[in-house]
């Protein structure tokens, strides 16, 4: 799946959860769900079976995850639960960062420590073929509205609204 809907989606269980030890485990499983999940990504489209990222496919891949930040960032923003926000949004797409950084990817593929990991997180991708793009597009809208909504809710202790409270003792 895409980055953003990664980032959102951990997003929005950092604010939900509002506990990192809660929030920063759940975003990391969201990732392998949501990979599971039928989606049409960059790599589908323009990707090579077997080798490592085609240049549309890391442009698609670097836009897609600045817009996400970008985002999250703004969502964040003046939250007083923004850090457990954004600690979810990082656990949410970590894995494909340790994929797709080269010098990391290579070592977190092979590693016997962590090459299993990473066998499984190739294993699970359900994506469609971009004739299904309707469905594989669909999925992560879908994803993408719902963390929204969830970030965008109003009420909730990590609002910021007016002066910040003191914190109770
Ligand atoms: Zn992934």
């Amino acid at each position: 799946m895409m980055a953003t809907p990664h980032m959102l989606a951990g997003a929005a269980l950092g604010r939900l959860t509002r506990r990192p030890w809660l929030a920063y485990p759940a975003a990391f499983a969201s990732h392998f769900l949501l990979d599971y999940t039928p989606h049409l990504d960059s790599h589908a489209l323009y990707g090579v079976a077997g080798g490592g990222p085609t240049a549309p496919e890391a442009a698609i891949g670097i836009t897609d995850f600045v817009v996400g930040a970008a985002l999250i960032a703004w969502l964040a923003w003046r939250r007083a639960d923004r850090r457990v926000i954004l600690g979810g949004a990082l656990f949410g797409i970590i894995i494909d960062l340790v994929e797709n950084i080269p010098p990391l990817g290579a070592w977190f593929r092979t590693w016997a420590g962590t090459a299993w990991l990473s066998a499984w997180h190739h294993a699970l991708q359900h994506n469609v073929t971009p004739e299904q793009w309707a469905l594989g597009v669909g999925t992560q809208v879908l994803v993408v509205a719902i963390a929204l909504w969830a970030l965008r809710r109003r009420g909730g202790r990590g609002a910021a609204t007016g002066p910040r409270r003191a914190p109770a003792s």
